[in-house]
């Protein structure tokens, strides 16, 4: 009887393939192994086995395996569930899922190499000029890349070039699989064993008398593997002995050492000294014994706990209980929280319980990461950054979702464009393990669910140590500039209180938010922004045709050359940056240490943290910066807080602007005063009498709740309706339209006044790509799992259209 597999390939195929697996191969074989498989033409590709059977494909013949990568699964059933339900769910392919779920070094490069073939004679008249320069470049180079023909060529069309070569019997064509990933091996010596015998290791001794440098490398030797009792690497001896690399090497020709390699993890720590140590304050306490109550009956819970009330700490007692019943956790965070202060945390508790699985870090760091947690053979505690729900656990107990209303958990492109956050909550279910969503401003949906009675709901409202939240205090920036009384960017009031926080030898950081890509109109005399009646939003600056848009519903309005509530004619579309409030600040404070924490200044692996570690070290007197600031640090010797400027926040054109401002100026305000004395929050602004401002200097959360809400009833957004955006892209502006145009048609006769566009988003053409965007609104009585196979079948059908065949179409599934 013949085998079968069905392989998911890293490649968007809505459907498996099935290959055929020939006899010698066919033992051991199992689900999750990774096998290479020919795809078109010339191409091996690395697949994960989804399915053994015995079922010949109807449609066409299945191609033989070339290979079995794996002598055991390298991907869990656990896994191949929740790639499908990811899949299902965000309305992509399962092959897209294994792509972003695998370490790139997993699915091993596939590489074209041509090399000559030399069991036959070729006659060079038969060959074409172009055909004869790669003949004659493989006699010089015995293997040529596909790159490499291209560039001997000049051309990139070369496959029909190499297709007659071999046609023509003048080259093979194969495939070279590179394994990628290479275990980091350290190097170790020791006394070669002809040494054991203490007669001859005496000769040895006299005779290195006259080679001092050696001796003392042999002697030095001996007393490390007295004190430590483990193997010695190279580098210890050397320090210790300080020899050159020389003298050793001349050891180890003489055979008198012995050289060897022990592969190391890469990522690896010691620590556990503060194993034990939390001793919770009441208000921890009662917190944490809540949750303890909550997940005895249920799985998700949501703690909201204001900033530095302590929630690391309940989190630690949480996973210590998970993983000495031997199960695993994963304690996620947004990719830039994920900072050395908060790893080191857990590390002083931990110690080697923790693995760190971050983008940052290498792919072969990752892949040590995964087969550790595979295996189970290091670390159960796991904490990463949201791909790391793509980890083979095992036994999941626990997942911790910390700044759960972040809104970095969502991946926006490629496909999977999954929310983290979402997806852990099935993750933890698969498991039957828990899972908490930790905030101190926790996103609408998460509170509504908690509402609802879909999670439970825990509270912690008081600073650790009583320390009394900060004092918010919002500047009115109209009258300020009015009285003159601003300096560059920086009020009277703002400045006056940098000066004081200094003086008492107190740090000052200071928020500027950073400017999306479509400006915003905004009045310099009464800091108006046009809104779109239809949404609560703000209109957009379309510079091309002059006009004021609401990328929502598409509402727009020729651009305004005076501002439509104060009749002013000083508007600008023109933000400033951080840069801009650097350049003030060292010429406002001369002789203090400014420093700087945006995307410009934190790149490469460690820029972040520099940064952090010399404000931490009070190297730094005033850190400006961007939204990275406001990620859970715990900065101690912060008594200020200033924001630049609220309502570019404010005035961002998206529904969530609103709860996101509250999130964040919450979030910066939380920076200050973490230790003893009460810390000050001055936000600078136009519009002192917001709502949102109001409630973020009340610290009013319930309220702006409520009131977020409601927008959200009035106009059909999330939590009330979800949403699935289609973006469709093509390169000719009118067929971009004319599709457009159609799938809406298509959609609304389904969906009706649900569907809004099509819409051109701000950013219309992205490498010279048109954009155009439908929104499906789905209400909570609507069924997802119909809404996305109506659409599913409609795109089926745009796509039997031959014209649009240059369109591409892309779902996203719950997009903000
Ligand atoms: P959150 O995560 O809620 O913002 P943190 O967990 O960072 O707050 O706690 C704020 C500060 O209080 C930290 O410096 C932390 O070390 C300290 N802290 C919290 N709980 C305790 C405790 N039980 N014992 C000692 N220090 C604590
Ligand atoms: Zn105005
Ligand atoms: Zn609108």
């Amino acid at each position: 009887m013949s085998v079968f597999i069905n392989v998911i390939l890293p490649l968007p195929l809505a459907n498996h393939f099935t290959y055929y697996v020939p006899e010698n191969l066919a033992e051991n074989l199992q689900v999750g192994m990774r096998v290479a498989v020919p795809f078109g033409k010339t191409k091996v590709y690395t697949g994960i086995i989804a399915k053994i059977h015995q079922e010949a494909p109807q449609l066409y013949e299945a191609k033989p395996i070339e290979q079995i990568l794996d002598e055991k699964p390298l991907v869990t059933p656990n896994q191949l569930k929740f790639w499908n339900w990811i899949a299902k769910y965000y309305m992509c392919t399962e092959g897209e899922v294994l792509k972003a779920a695998l370490p790139s070094a997993f699915l091993l490069e596939s590489e074209t190499v041509i090399e000559l073939n030399k069991k036959t004679e070729i006659d060079e008249q038969k060959l074409s000029d172009e055909e004869l320069l790669i003949y004659e470049a493989l006699q010089n180079q015995s293997l040529l890349k596909i790159q490499e023909v291209m560039q001997i060529l000049e051309k990139k069309s070369v496959l029909p070039v190499i297709n007659k070569l071999v046609e023509k019997n003048a080259v093979i064509v194969n495939q070279e699989l590179n394994k990628q990933y290479k275990p980091k091996l350290i190097r170790y010596v020791k006394l070669a064993s002809a040494y054991k015998e203490e007669k001859k290791l005496n000769t040895l001794l006299d005779e290195l008398n006259r080679a001092p440098k050696q001796r003392t490398v042999i002697l030095t030797l001996f007393s490390l593997q007295a004190k430590i009792k483990k193997p010695i690497d190279v580098k210890l001896l050397k320090k210790e002995s300080q020899a050159s690399a020389s003298t050793i090497k001349t050891l180890i020709d003489k055979n008198i050492l012995e050289e060897y390699y022990i592969k190391q993890d890469r990522v690896s720590f010691e620590g556990g000294s503060e194993a034990g140590k939390i001793i919770f304050n009441e208000f921890q306490q009662q917190a944490f014994s809540e949750i303890k109550t909550a997940f005895s009956t249920e799985n998700v819970c949501l703690l909201h706990g204001v900033t530095s009330s302590g929630k690391t700490e309940i989190y630690i007692k949480l996973i210590e209980e998970v993983i000495q019943q031997g199960k695993q956790v994963l304690y996620l965070l947004p990719e830039i929280a994920l900072t050395t202060q908060l790893i080191t945390r857990l590390q002083n508790y931990f110690g080697d319980e923790v693995l760190v699985f971050h983008s940052k870090y290498s792919i072969n760091e990752r892949v040590e990461v995964y087969q550790h947690v595979l295996e189970q053979t290091k670390g159960k505690i796991v904490i990463g950054a949201r791909s790391s729900i793509f980890l083979p656990f095992q036994k999941l107990g626990l997942i911790v979702v910390d700044e759960a209303h972040e809104s970095t958990f969502k991946q926006y492109d490629p496909a999977p464009r999954y929310h983290a956050r979402d997806a852990a909550v099935v993750l933890a279910a698969q498991f039957s393990g828990k899972i908490l969503l930790g905030s101190a401003t926790p996103s609408l949906e998460s509170f509504f669910n908690a509402k609802h009675h879909k999670y439970a709901y825990v509270e912690l409202s008081r600073r650790f140590g009583n320390v009394l939240p900060p004092k918010i205090e919002l500047v009115d920036l109209k009258e300020k500039y009015k009285k003159k009384k601003m300096t560059g960017h920086f009020s009277d009031r703002l400045l006056k209180a940098i000066e004081e926080t200094l003086a008492e030898g107190k740090q000052v950081i200071l928020f500027q938010n950073r400017r999306g890509f479509s400006p915003i109109l905004e009045c310099l005399t009464c800091g108006h922004s046009p809104q779109c009646p239809n949404c609560d939003v703000s209109l957009t600056y379309h510079k091309h045709n002059n006009s004021l848009r609401c990328h929502y519903c598409g509402y727009h309005i020729a651009m305004q050359l005076q501002c439509m509530a104060c009749g002013s004619s000083e508007i600008s579309t023109k933000g400033f940056g951080t840069e801009q409030i650097e350049t003030e600040l060292k010429a406002l404070f001369p002789e203090k240490n400014i420093g700087r924490m945006d995307l410009d200044t934190t790149r490469g692996k460690y820029g972040y943290e520099k940064i952090i570690n010399k404000f931490e070290q009070q190297a730094i007197d005033i850190l400006v910066g961007t939204q990275m600031l406001t990620k859970g640090l715990d900065f101690r010797n912060v008594d200020l807080v200033g924001v630049l400027n609220a309502d570019s926040l404010l005035n961002f054109p998206d529904f969530r602007a609103h709860e996101r401002s509250f999130q964040l100026l919450q979030q910066v305000a939380g920076r200050a005063g973490r230790t003893k004395e009460q810390g000050t929050v001055l936000i600078q602004t136009y519009n002192p009498h917001h709502q949102i401002l109001q409630q973020v200097s009340s610290n009013a959360y319930e309220k702006m709740f409520e009131e977020q809400l409601d927008d959200r009833y009035n106009f059909k957004y999330p939590p009330i309706y979800r949403l699935i955006k289609l973006t469709l892209k093509g390169k000719d502006y009118n067929l971009v339209n004319e599709s457009s145009a159609w799938l809406a048609k298509a959609l609304r006769q389904a969906f009706k006044e649900n569907v809004l566009g099509p819409e051109f988003p701000p950013v219309a053409r992205i490498r010279n790509e048109y954009y155009k965007n439908i929104m499906v609104k789905i209400p909570a009585k609507q069924s997802l799992g119909k809404t996305k196979e109506f659409i599913e079948k409609s795109l089926k059908t745009f796509n039997s259209i031959a014209q649009f065949r240059k369109i591409r179409v892309i779902a996203n599934v719950d997009p903000y």
